[in-house]
């Protein structure tokens, strides 16, 4: 009887691509038609309530009761009149991910009678149970409660039959438990800062948000081949199984033409998240077998960030129907490339000033240099923090692989910006004022900036890349919210820092475009040594950037100290952005989420060794050593010793991997044991790192071994080339 790999194989090598057509009207007829946007507020609201939600979600106006009322009755009608049943405040909680609890509009009265019901409380406030969410002890056991409060600045949206309705998820205290509350509060932050300073160069009145545009990588596995393997079932990623003898080294996938069944998937996909108004730009190929990307046209970044989670929420329930599973971890396999999600951030005012983008005339360009500048100098003086903000314990398997950035976190700029900025260090007296305006300036050294937008460095964590830096460590399987927020944050920061030093210069006589230029010349030079376009993946790099004093750590749970550092919690404090509690809630929320990952892991591949190798291994052994005690029957002894010395050999081999996999499983359960009797969150989270995870790197590698030596026709798991060239 052929082994249950065989018929998962036949069955997925059947499937075919469903056709899902093409839709009766053109794209931009029904995109958005899901969202309670503009067009859904014309015609459910009245012209005053949709000037005061206008303000709200553009000015971060407050929004009263009475416009809270009547946003509600018209979304309700709206949400009706598309066949909504149910309502739910959809939320991000720390597990990542998002939330959801459906409610329905239907309140019963009188006898037997019901109405559909929906209020502006209900749509502002709804109470949760926040100790079944990860909360790093934010709540007491007697204020379990939690609160998610609407965020009006994203649109709400129908998915099924029920309406949701994007809310922030916070505890009894006020302090946040999810990734949404910190990264509006890092928005004010930033903006505030920038347009402090963008009043300087005489631009008033225009706010300034943080904006981003993801790139969102993932790999595609047959549903049938992915259901016989209990490891990607449970953690996403293969913990077993040896390379195959073609992978990506033909170099032939990344761009390569879309396979039918993919892109079948892609197009339903497409028509998914039109619906939802996510304006999804580029689909193709990525590097390794069956790997893909999907990337948008930037938004405000509260709202991409939402385009993403819901994005991958859709991805999970359409590949469904096209006989996929998606997987977002970010190495699910060994030997291959792994995933990323690019965060292409900016800063820019609502009216669409760029702050990263080069100007023609020499203000616009100093400002455009100071911005810049004092984004270096945040990332140089809190790279451990930004680093943590990425690191976790499925992209640590990423980071530092040799297609990845490394786990370094440094900054790339291009020859021309780098030119630029070195001129204006060498250029103490070569500054001018001349013109009718004392602002104009005459620096000649800094030329109209072209950026070349080809020159990449893809080895760079945080490459500046014409108008906008991209922040590459961050991984598939995030919230993007953590690594953006700490970036407006941290930039928030820089930003108010270096207007208090130049208003010191101002004050000493300095004048304003002048004190502007030499702060950022010295920002720079503060900052230069994270600077660096060389190859990241090199092995000198890593001494180099130690000697410059960049973090090196690699381990999540060693890098989580940087949330509670006194540099960290002071200048979330100066923000306002986190208290140290909801720091220190986080950090243990993070080292519990990576013991249990790792601990996870080490449990299935446990039972993946105890049930499911081990037996078919020894099956194996029994067969080829029945086979030689023939041979001992057949041949003379002379002969026998001759033609059984290499299976003999084998055999040993396969009973010497089997004893050592036995034994490293044994200690493997106990290591577990102990890790988990440690006293703080922390502590536990190195153990896991230190001691069980070589444990999980170990066994793999024999179980990999018996892999290449035990009959095909036996081997119980979907293999790399199944898993990877099926589709
Ligand atoms: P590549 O793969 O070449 O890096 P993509 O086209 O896949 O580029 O993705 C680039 C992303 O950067 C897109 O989402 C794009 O909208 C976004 N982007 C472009 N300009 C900005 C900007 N100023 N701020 C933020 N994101 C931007
Ligand atoms: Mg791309």
């Amino acid at each position: 009887m052929p082994s249950s790999r065989f018929r998962a194989v036949d069955e997925a090598f059947r499937k075919m691509p469903i056709d899902v057509g093409t839709p009766s009207s053109h794209t931009s007829d029904y995109y958005g038609c899901d969202v309670f946007n503009r067009k859904a507020m014309r015609e459910y609201l009245s012209e005053d309530t949709r000037r005061r939600i206008y303000e709200s979600s553009e000015q971060g106006v407050t929004l009263d009761s009475k416009t809270a009322e009547d946003v509600a009755a018209g979304m309700k009608k709206w949400a009706m009149d598309k066949g909504a049943t149910h309502y739910t405040h959809w939320f991000q909680p720390l597990t990542g991910g998002t939330a959801e609890k459906h409610v329905s509009f239907i309140e019963p009265f009188g006898k037997g009678e019901a109405i559909e019901e929906f209020t502006g409380k209900l749509l502002c406030q709804q109470e949760s149970d926040a100790s079944s969410f990860p909360n790093g002890g934010l709540r007491n056991t007697f204020e379990a409660r939690g609160y998610t409060a609407w965020d009006p600045s994203s649109p709400a949206f129908i998915i099924g039959d029920t309406l949701c309705i994007p809310t922030i998820f916070i505890s009894y205290n006020g302090e946040a438990l999810d990734y949404k509350a910190p990264l509006l509060r890092s928005e004010i932050a930033v903006g505030k800062a920038a347009e402090d300073l963008l009043a300087y160069f005489g631009i008033k009145d225009d706010r300034v948000v943080s904006y981003l545009g993801w790139e969102q990588e993932y790999f595609l596995v047959d549903s049938a081949l992915f259901s016989l393997r209990p490891d990607l079932i449970m953690v996403d990623r293969t913990l077993i199984g040896h390379n195959a003898a073609r992978n990506q080294q033909l170099e032939d996938h990344y761009l390569g033409s879309i396979p039918a069944r993919v892109l079948a998937f892609m197009k339903d996909l497409e028509i998914q998240c039109f619906k939802l108004g996510i304006p999804i730009k580029a689909r193709h190929n990525e590097v390794a077998p069956n790997q893909f990307e999907i990337a948008p046209v930037y938004e405000a970044a509260n709202l991409a960030n939402d385009h993403n989670l819901l994005l991958m929420a859709m991805m999970k329930k359409v590949s469904e129907r096209h006989g996929f599973k998606v997987l977002f971890h970010e190495k699910p396999f060994a030997g291959v490339n792994g995933s990323g999600k690019h965060c292409n951030w900016s800063i820019g005012t609502v009216s669409g000033i760029g702050l990263f983008t080069p100007g023609k005339t020499d203000n616009e360009n100093l400002m455009f240099l100071m911005f810049v500048a004092n984004v270096l100098k945040a990332v140089y003086d809190n790279n451990a923090l930004l680093k943590a903000s990425v690191l976790t314990a499925t992209n640590a398997h990423r980071l530092g692989a040799n297609e990845a950035p490394p786990a370094i976190i440094s900054a790339f700029l291009g020859d021309q910006l780098m030119q630029a900025f070195d001129d204006l260090l060498n250029s103490n007296d070569m500054v001018k004022l001349k013109g009718k305006t004392k602002y104009s300036l005459n620096i000649p050294q800094i030329p109209e900036i072209l950026l070349d937008n080809t020159d990449r460095n893809r080895t760079s964590p945080f490459a500046f890349t014409g108008n906008r830096f991209e922040f590459r460590a961050v991984g598939s399987s995030a919230n993007c919210s953590n690594a953006v927020s700490t970036l407006n944050t941290i930039v928030a920061d820089q930003l108010r820092a270096f207007k208090e030093a130049v208003d010191a210069r101002i004050k000493d006589g300095t004048p304003v475009m002048q004190a502007i230029l030499d702060e950022t010349r010295e920002t720079y030079r503060a900052s230069k040594n994270i600077c660096f376009d060389g190859n990241g993946y090199s092995e000198e790099w890593k001494k180099e950037a130690k000697k410059r004093g960049l973090d090196c750590e690699t381990s999540p749970p060693k890098s989580y100290e940087a949330l509670t550092t006194k540099q960290t919690v002071e200048l979330y404090r100066r923000t306002g952005v986190m208290t140290a509690d909801e720091l220190e809630a986080r950090k243990e929320t993070f080292c519990d989420i990576y013991s249990k990952k790792v601990e996870i892991e080490a449990r299935i591949l446990a039972d993946l060794t105890e049930n499911h190798i081990l037996p078919i291994a020894t099956q194996y052994e029994s067969r080829l050593l029945e086979n030689v005690s023939k041979m001992k029957e057949v041949f003379p002894a002379q002969e026998f010793k001759k033609l059984s010395c290499t299976e003999i050999d084998m055999i040993r081999h396969i009973a010497e991997d089997l004893t050592e996999v036995r034994k490293l499983a044994e200690d493997m359960e106990l290591a577990c044991d102990k890790a988990n009797r440690s006293k703080t969150e922390s502590s536990k989270a190195n153990a896991y790192h230190d001691k069980i995870l070589p444990y999980i790197e170990k066994i793999r590698a024999l179980i990999d071994d018996l892999e290449m030596i035990v009959d095909d026709e036996m081997w119980p798991l979907p293999k790399y080339r199944e898993l990877l060239f099926i589709r």
